[in-house]
This record gives C-alpha cells, sequence and structure tokens, in this order.
C-alpha cells in the first residue's frame, strides 16, 4: 500500500549507492568498524553484524531480480565523464575484483570502496527493479493512492501504558483516493478501507518534511511513526536527524534566490559533496562576500557532513540570510559541464548557470537516524507489527550514519522480516482469527478475501477498534488549516531541533506543540459538528499528514531533550562534549507518556497560556503554503 504512485519515495531519489562487502580486497570486520565509528559509538553491534554479513547476499538478490548496477569494465570503456565524477566523490575509483565484476565506489567514512551504484541514480533503478519484480509476483497486490492512516489493534485499551503483550496489530485503516472502478481515475472521493492482516509490515519511510528544507519527497512525514506511538509502539533514537550540508536553496522570488523553483511542493536538489571535491568553495554571499570554511576547520569545505552543516549554519544566522552559495565557477566551464552533467543541466532548468554564478545552498533534512524500535528480525513491541527500512530503527546507525548503509539496510532488515513473519504466520493467522474474527467470519472466508481488504464485510463495531486520526469521507488533498499547521511544525523544528540545538528553545517548542495539539483538537471537534459526522469523522489527508509532523516532531524534541550530551548528529549548546554515562540509546515510550514538560514549575504556566495565544494567532495568520 502507498501513500502516491509506487516510485514516489525517498528511494528513487538516493544518488550514490549501495555499501556491501563484495570484493576480496573487504571484509565484514572491516564494514563493521567503519559503522561503528560513524555512529559514535551508538550502534547495535549485534544489528551492525547481520547489516554488513547479509550485505553480499542483499547485492546478489537485487542482480536477481534484475537490478542493472554499473559494471566496472563498462564503466571504464564507455563513460569516462561518469567515471570522473566517481573519482571526484571517492578519490579511489580503481579497478578491483568484485562480485559480477560490478564497479565499486569508495565514500566518506568508508575504509575500503565498496559502495554499489547505477551511475549517479541508484535508487531509481533499484526501485525500477523491484517495483517490476514486485507487479509481477502473483500474490502481490499494489494499492496505490491509499493513504494508510492508523494501525487497527485487537484491543483498545484506554490506557497509555498498556502491555503491548497483551494486544496484536491486527492490520491498519486507509483512505483510497482512486476510483472503485478504475485506478487510474483519483477524482472519486475517497472511501476508508480497513485491511486486516496476520501480519502488519511499516515501511513509510523517513520523516524529512519535519524541516523546512528537506531533500525527502513531500509523502516523507513521518506518517509510520506517528501510527506506531498512537499504537503505543516504542521508538527509539529519534534525536538523530541528518542534515545534507549542501542542498540547493530555490525559490521563486529571485531576489531571495538566483535558482527557481519547479514545483511549489518539490524537495530539495542535492548538490553532491563532488562539487566541494572538485575545488568548490563555500562563501556568504551571491557576490563578493566571505569564504568562511577557512574559519572552522583546516579542512576547509572538505571537512565532514556535519562540521560544514554547523559553519553554514552558523553564517546563516549571522548574517540573517536563508542560505549561503557554493563557489565553482573558477574551473573551467566546459570541465564543470563535462563533470557534473546531472546538476548542471537541473540548475539550467532554474535559470542558474552554475560555470558562472554561484549556487545558493543551505542544510537540508536528509535521513532520519532514528525510528520505529524493532529486533534484527524486524519485530517491533507490537506483536503482528514489523518494520524495515527508515522508518525502522534497528540499531545499525547509532548516532550517525555511515554513506550507503541505509538502502542496504531497507534490503537485508526487510528480507529478514518477511523471513521471520513468514515463519510465524500460520501461528499469527490463527490468533488473528480467534482475537478478532471469531463472530465475523471463519478461516475459510477470511482466506477467501480479496487481498485481506476485508472492509465490505467488517463494518461492525468490533472492526472499528482503531485508534487516533480520523478521516474524512470527502477526502481533500488541501486544506488551509493543515498547511498553516505543516509550515509552524517545520519552521518550529529548524529553530529549535536543527543542527545546532539549545535546551530551552527545544523546552518551548514542546509547549508550543502542545499547544498546537489542542488546537488540532478543536478543529477536528469542530469540523466533526459542521460535518454531523458520527462515524469515520472529519479530517483530510492534509491534516492527516500534519499531525503526524506534529507528533514526530513532539518525538523528536523529547528524545532531544532527553539526551544530556551531543554525539554524532546531535549537537546541543550547553552540552557540547560527549558524555559516556549518556551513551545508551533514547527509547521512547508512547507519545501521550510523561514527557519533558511536565517539569515546569507553576510560574511557568503563565508563559505557556501566553504562548498557546500566539501559537493561534500565528496559525491563523497564516495562509496556505
Ligand atoms: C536525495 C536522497 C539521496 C539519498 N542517497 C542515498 C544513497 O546514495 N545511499 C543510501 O543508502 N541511501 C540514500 N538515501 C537514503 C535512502 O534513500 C532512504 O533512507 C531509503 O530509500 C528509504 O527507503 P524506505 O523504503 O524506508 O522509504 P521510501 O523509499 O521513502 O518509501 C516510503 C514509502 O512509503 C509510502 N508511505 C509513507 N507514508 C504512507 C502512508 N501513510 N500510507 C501509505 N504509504 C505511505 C511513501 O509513499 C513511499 O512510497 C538518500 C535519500 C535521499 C532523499
Amino acid at each position: 500500500m502507498t501513500k502516491s504512485v509506487a516510485h514516489e519515495a525517498s528511494t528513487t531519489y538516493a544518488q550514490g549507492g549501495i555499501s556491501a562487502v563484495i570484493s576480496q580486497l573487504d571484509t565484514v570486520d572491516e564494514h563493521v568498524n567503519d559503522t561503528v565509528v560513524a555512529g559514535d559509538y551508538l550502534c547495535d553491534e549485534k544489528a551492525v553484524r547481520a547489516l554488513c554479513t547479509d550485505g553480499k547476499s542483499a547485492i546478489e538478490k537485487l542482480v536477481e531480480i534484475g537490478t542493472r548496477f554499473t559494471k566496472a569494465e563498462e564503466l571504464e570503456a564507455k563513460n569516462k565523464q561518469a567515471d570522473a565524477v566517481h573519482a571526484v566523490v571517492t578519490n579511489e575509483s580503481k579497478l578491483i575484483q568484485s562480485y559480477q565484476g560490478l564497479h565499486l565506489c569508495r565514500e566518506g567514512g568508508h575504509g575500503k570502496p565498496r559502495i554499489v551504484h547505477c551511475d549517479d541514480m541508484t535508487g531509481k533503478e533499484v526501485e525500477r527493479a523491484l517495483v517490476e519484480a514486485t507487479r509481477k509476483h502473483p500474490n502481490v497486490t499494489f494499492y496505490e493512492n491509499h493513504a494508510c492512516v492508523d494501525l487497527m489493534t485487537s484491543s483498545s485499551s484506554s490506557s497509555s501504558h498498556a502491555n503491548n503483550n497483551e494486544r496484536r496489530c491486527v492490520g491498519a485503516v486507509a483512505v483510497s483516493s482512486c476510483n472503485e472502478n478504475d485506478d487510474n481515475d483519483f477524482s472519486e472521493t475517497s472511501k476508508i478501507v480497513r485491511f486486516y492482516a496476520s501480519t502488519t509490515l511499516l515501511a513509510c519511510g523517513g520523516a524529512g518534511q519535519l524541516f523546512p528544507s528537506t531533500t525527502n519527497p513531500v509523502v516523507c512525514t513521518g506518517d509510520g511513526i506517528g501510527m506506531a506511538a498512537r499504537a503505543n509502539v516504542v521508538c527509539e533514537n529519534l534525536e538523530f536527524v541528518q542534515f545534507h550540508p549542501t542542498a540547493l536553496y530555490a525559490d521563486n522570488d529571485s531576489l531571495k534566490s538566483p535558482a527557481k523553483k519547479l514545483d511549489e511542493n518539490e524537495n530539495a536538489f542535492l548538490i553532491t559533496e563532488a562539487v566541494r571535491g572538485y575545488g568548490g568553495e563555500l562563501w556568504t554571499h551571491l557576490e563578493d562576500g566571505e569564504r568562511f570554511m577557512p574559519k572552522y576547520d583546516e579542512r576547509n569545505e572538505l571537512a565532514p557532513r556535519d562540521v560544514v552543516a554547523r559553519a553554514i549554519h552558523a553564517e546563516m544566522r549571522k548574517n540573517n540570510s536563508p542560505c549561503v552559495y557554493l563557489d565553482i565557477t573558477k574551473k573551467d566551464a566546459d570541465d564543470i559541464a563535462k563533470n557534473f552533467p546531472g546538476i548542471y543541466k537541473e540548475l539550467k532548468k532554474r535559470n542558474l548557470d552554475m560555470t558562472k554564478q554561484r549556487i545558493p545552498v543551505r542544510p537540508a533534512a536528509h535521513y532520519l537516524c532514528g525510528g520505529v524500535k524493532t529486533n534484527i528480525d524486524g519485530e517491533t513491541s507490537l506483536s503482528g507489527l514489523f518494520a524495515c527500512g527508515e522508518v525502522a530503527c534497528t540499531g545499525v546507525h547509532g548516532a550517525n550514519r555511515l554513506a550507503s548503509n541505509s538502502l542496504l539496510e531497507g534490503v537485508v532488515f526487510a528480507r529478514r522480516a518477511v523471513k521471520t513473519a513468514t515463519k510465524k504466520s500460520k501461528e499469527s493467522l490463527k490468533q488473528l482469527l480467534e482475537d478478532e474474527f471469531e463472530e465475523i467470519v471463519d478461516e475459510d472466508d477470511f482466506l477467501k478475501c480479496d487481498a485481506l481488504d476485508l472492509s465490505k464485510n467488517h463494518n461492525n463495531e468490533k472492526s472499528n477498534k482503531y485508534r487516533g486520526i480520523k478521516v474524512k469521507k470527502e477526502f481533500l488533498s488541501s486544506d488551509a488549516f493543515a498547511q498553516a499547521l505543516r509550515k509552524e511544525v517545520q519552521l518550529s523544528m529548524w529553530r529549535a531541533c536543527g543542527i545546532v540545538r539549545r535546551t530551552e528553545d527545544m523546552r518551548e517548542t514542546l509547549v508550543k506543540f502542545k499547544a498546537l495539539q489542542r488546537l488540532v483538537d478543536e478543529e477536528e471537534e469542530e469540523a466533526a459538528l459542521l460535518n454531523g459526522s458520527n462515524d469515520d469523522g472529519t479530517v483530510t489527508l492534509a491534516l492527516v499528514e500534519a499531525k503526524n509532523l506534529l507528533a514526530v516532531g513532539t518525538l523528536v524534541l523529547r528524545s532531544a531533550l532527553r539526551r544530556k550530551e551531543s554525539r554524532g548528529l546531535h549537537y546541543v549548546v550547553e552540552y557540547p562534549d560527549r558524555v559516556e554515562e549518556e551513551r545508551m540509546s533514547t527509547i521512547l515510550a508512547p507519545i501521550d507518556a510523561d514527557d519533558e514538560t511536565s517539569d515546569i514549575s507553576s510560574s511557568s504556566l503563565i508563559e505557556i497560556e501566553q504562548e498557546e495565544e500566539l501559537v493561534k494567532q500565528v496559525v491563523v495568520a497564516r495562509g496556505p503554503r
């Protein structure tokens, strides 16, 4: 089931590649070591070992289903330009013996060349191969344009501290936005569909949309974490958000940015590290200004990602500017166009010539290291619920992700989760039938039902056991309140929980988010009254997503406030150093548990009320994005 079309996902935008030990020069131990060092010693070593050990078979599987990875010989022979780009990225792009002669790049943090890739569009090719293979599989039905809004559980305990062992996930509630008789007609008013399942796998990706600038596509609104949290599923390490230092800053106002936007909702286009590797310099202004990196690090523009991101952030703050500028114009124009054909073309489309003009860039949210906590077989704390990919926290990334480990994590742990779910499927199905369906349907009927879509059969009260978000019959795609809420969450997160964090800012934002939550509740109640609805409620997809962003933002803030040190991607000014006693994962129980605002003294309550008033005004004042 997917919210948009099958290929619209972060995976499609991945450029670099997938790490795996597939050459004789390399060992699993070395990959494990590089991963743990990058993770700032917070990784779960058992999970890391599983990741690195299964890397080779993951690549073999992708090749088997038809992924066309770049081969070393082809690259040498046919495409000198591409090789030049990779040579810049890796500084080490030589022919080495590898599985099927695949070309291997070396990226920052990897001690050996071990990045399998498909030119510089790896994700697109992997996604193509996976979607094509899956569409051909007789047991798989695709539900595109189906937005999952909540998980269904076998008991709807009102206690937020319910013992998850007593409950099971029995499927999910979704909203379909396509015509029942024609999958390509999305004009139909939406309908609610309940998918009953003995096993449910969350694979909803990350939450880059938590921030105003992100490389993630618009679908990455943290829905999986929001749904899991509402179902009292444990989440882990959500404070670790990776920012890419140089994403394009585009705006349709040419006074703000010389690069125009192609689409109002587009994700930020990545300007690869290779441009800096090629000699690109970071400057404060579009013309003249200061080349600032030498002030921050002796490696200048080639300092590690987090150092560059913090320096850019500091300069933006200092100059009250929405971006800084990347200058490559000193290099020969023809060479630039040859070495960076993709970026050159993309910028040209946006009226910017990188051979003559500086490129406006700023850090953008890129990857969420934490997520729904799983074991190495993808099992979450809720029986019957699995998670894999960016939505999950398997423990492999610790406090920072090693480049190209995330696509690998997706493949490796998805396979492990499926294996485990398959092993347990008989038992799970039996339990599901006993727990949930004994009064509703017998096993034969259940198995006959089309792709577990039992919505037509089960409209009674018992099947209504999902919590949290309610959805509207006329499932609108835009909604002024929701858009304003989304924007408010994004700006607040950037201010309080971006690259450099301050405890006071985070605490204030948490209070503000509580106030926003109350506003959302009021909005829902009002809409319910207006609709006179007493069944499936009242809320639009835009509001569902904004609510998830608010929920995930709250969890990220709570996690960040708990960590009293700076480690990996989490940098907080009051605790600038690593603290050995703090070297543990941040485990968050349900969303409605006591949080870090509970110790706010009563004298602050007046401030909170004022804050709520302010929030109301801000939200009302802001129009749609
Ligand atoms: C620009 C960019 C470059 C990257 N480069 C690399 C790289 O070189 N190497 C690397 O290893 N990693 C890279 N990454 C990270 C990597 O691509 C992602 O972490 C990974 O692809 C995530 O895969 P996923 O399947 O978990 O999520 P996604 O690929 O994002 O898929 C999530 C899916 O869930 C759907 N969905 C979400 N919410 C709902 C809902 N409520 N209901 C129904 N469907 C829903 C979405 O529509 C989408 O189809 C990059 C990421 C980006 C953005």
